[in-house]
């Protein structure tokens, strides 16, 4: 059977990744769009997924590419309807709120998809297979990109709710809690948070694993020039370096693997996967290191950020 899938929110992401990723995935089709202001030649469009679902144009799924903000009602339609459902990082504003469409989800006996699209970069896994059997020393995670370059005009990332600089800070510990043998948890956080904004704009993290090993986290929205999405892991068995947002991978220096980008591809794959099997994958771990972000947060006040 092959997914009717509406789309809700097209902006970047639905544009850059989705679109190309549905299109190119055997099992699934898109056929109806909702945004407020956006649709596409040729498909039913809506308002909101609220006139979707009460329209006579069938869908099994539901994608929400909206920002976090407003993804709860969403989603909670959604599956009210009776529709499978796959959300964007982060899943929700809140752990609370997500965990709650989790087991509407389970009760209801639809799947629910909190995708990492990170963990899809293609050294994630051969991380996750080198680290199983190491000791793990230290982690340092540098995931340093400008924001008016990635997220130009986007108000929605300063507002409470929007993560700020941890709208991109996820998908580095979306991948630390993907690759380590052992849990982690927060033990420090520093905040900064321009004067005239409600989402931090850089923070530094400082975390322990079960076993005691330090890991370092320093996200900041201000790097101009060259971007840093670098992941270090000291080992008992040597290093091992992520970079490029987890899509190269190094041991010892030598370069293990450079893949062209196949994240959502592999996303919406494991969809149709998940639907076909009356499976969910909803690993909080990375929403739940960003919300003690917020609860351990020492404050700092910095420059003021205009656009
Ligand atoms: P975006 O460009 O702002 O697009 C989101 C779309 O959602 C908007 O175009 C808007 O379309 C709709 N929308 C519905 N309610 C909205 C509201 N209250 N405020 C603003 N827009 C609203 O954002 P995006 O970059 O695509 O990000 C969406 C989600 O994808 C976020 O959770 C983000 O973390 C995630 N993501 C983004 C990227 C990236 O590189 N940009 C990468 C990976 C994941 P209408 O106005 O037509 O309703």
């Amino acid at each position: 059977m092959t997914i009717r899938l509406g789309l809700v929110g097209l902006g970047k992401i639905a544009r850059d990744q989705h679109l190309p990723a549905i299109a190119a995935t055997e099992g699934i089709e898109l056929t109806a769009i909702a945004s407020r202001n956006a649709g596409l030649p040729d498909l039913p469009y809506f308002h909101d997924v609220d006139a979707l679902l009460a329209s006579d144009t069938a869908v099994d799924a539901i994608s929400l590419c909206t920002p976090p903000q407003g993804r709860f009602e969403q989603a909670l339609a959604a599956l009210a309807a009776g529709k499978h459902l796959m959300l964007e990082k982060p899943p929700g504003m809140s752990v609370a709120e997500v965990e709650a469409l989790g087991r509407m989800a389970l009760d209801k006996g639809l799947t629910i998809f909190a995708t990492w699209h990170s963990r899809e970069a293609a050294g994630v896994e051969p991380a996750r297979a080198f680290l199983a059997d190491k000791t793990i020393r230290s982690v340092r995670i540098d995931w340093k990109e400008d924001v008016r370059h990635w997220h130009p005009g986007q108000q929605w990332i300063w507002e409470p709710g929007g993560l700020g600089v941890f709208d991109p800070g996820i998908n580095a510990l979306s991948i630390v809690t993907r690759i380590l043998p052992e849990p982690m948890h927060l033990v420090a956080s520093t905040l900064d948070f321009p004067e005239n904004r409600h989402a931090p704009i850089a923070a530094s993290l400082a975390f322990r694993t079960m076993s005691g090993a330090p890991v370092e986290a320093e996200f900041d929205w201000r790097q101009t020039g060259p971007q840093t999405w670098d992941i270090r892991v000291a080992t008992d068995g040597g290093e091992l370096v992520l970079s490029h947002g987890g899509s190269r991978l190094a041991i010892d220096g030598v370069q293990r693997m450079a893949e062209p980008d196949r994240e959502y591809r592999n996303l919406y794959r494991r969809f149709v996967e998940l639907v076909g099997t009356g499976g969910s994958d909803f690993d909080l771990s990375p929403l739940i290191h960003v919300a003690d972000a917020f609860l351990l947060g020492q404050r700092r006040v910095t420059d003021a950020f205009h656009d």
